[in-house]
């Protein structure tokens, strides 16, 4: 079961709500609990938040190989595809940061 926080909005997963919101310390009577259409949206979108970061962090990865492959600097061709392998991973990093902050905004974190 999801409760929610009326103050500021922080989401507690339990039985039953918490003594104190563990952001704001608000008591427990300023929580109600969700929907159950609202807990799978936030369950929907949870997972879906986490896959992005995992693929930020993965495009991260990549950015710091190609740039050691970069450095190394064996023959031009190489170069160039490790120049272009960090361009795109900076695109699919920015991307997915540019979705989850689309999520905030609407409130599916
Ligand atoms: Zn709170």
């Amino acid at each position: 079961m999801l409760w929610k926080c009326s103050v500021c909005g922080f989401v507690y997963e339990g039985s039953e709500a918490p003594p104190k919101c563990p952001k704001c310390m608000s008591p427990k009577e300023k929580f109600a609990a969700l929907s159950e259409e609202d807990a799978q949206k936030i369950y929907a979108s949870d997972r879906t938040n986490d896959i992005h970061m995992e693929i930020i962090r993965l495009a991260m990865k990549i950015a710091k190989l190609a740039k050691e492959g970069i450095e190394i600097n064996l023959d031009p061709p190489c170069v160039a595809l490790f120049e272009q392998a960090r361009d795109e991973a900076w695109i699919i990093k920015q991307r997915s940061k540019a979705e989850i902050a689309g999520h905030l905004g609407k409130g599916k974190w």
